[in-house]
């Protein structure tokens, strides 16, 4: 199996039993995603320890890309704190934007996402949940859209 296959495999895996999946009761922070141009719609909602996510939901509608960006997103940020979330985001955004961007150790599954550059039309997919959030995490508890 190569690099593409095991990718290809782990999106499809992430969008058929999205992790996390669901709404926290009571969330300490949330916020709305939109992409219109795809129809993606997600709801993050957040139980934060200080600067830490503690635990974390996502629950929306949208294609294969945007689900399996967020449950991936989902398993990576949860116990990390505001700093570590915004170097991973970085980093999300240099895979899912630049050609010559190879991921680092610290990205583990996210890697998968970096098919999705060649698909220009589904960057946005991929992103909608880390802009979503960041918008959290701003405590914006308000929408947010790619457009
Ligand atoms: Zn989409």
């Amino acid at each position: 199996m190569d690099l593409k296959d095991l990718y290809r495999d782990v999106i499809l895996d992430h969008n058929k039993r999205p992790r996390n999946f669901g709404q926290l009761e009571h969330p300490d922070a949330f916020a709305n995603g939109n992409n219109p141009l795809c129809g993606d719609r997600l709801l993050v909602t957040l139980r934060m320890s200080g600067d830490r996510i503690e635990d974390i939901r996502i629950e929306g509608k949208g294609c294969a890309i945007s689900t399996a960006s967020a449950s991936l997103m989902s398993e990576a940020v949860k116990g990390k704190d505001r700093a570590a979330i915004r170097r991973l985001f970085d980093q999300v955004h240099d895979l899912l934007t630049r050609q010559d961007a190879t991921p680092s150790a610290e990205l583990g599954k996210l890697a998968a996402l970096g098919g999705v550059r060649d698909y220009p039309a589904r960057v946005k997919c991929a992103s909608l949940c880390w802009h979503t959030l960041n918008a959290a995490l701003a405590h914006e508890a308000a929408a947010v859209s790619t457009e």
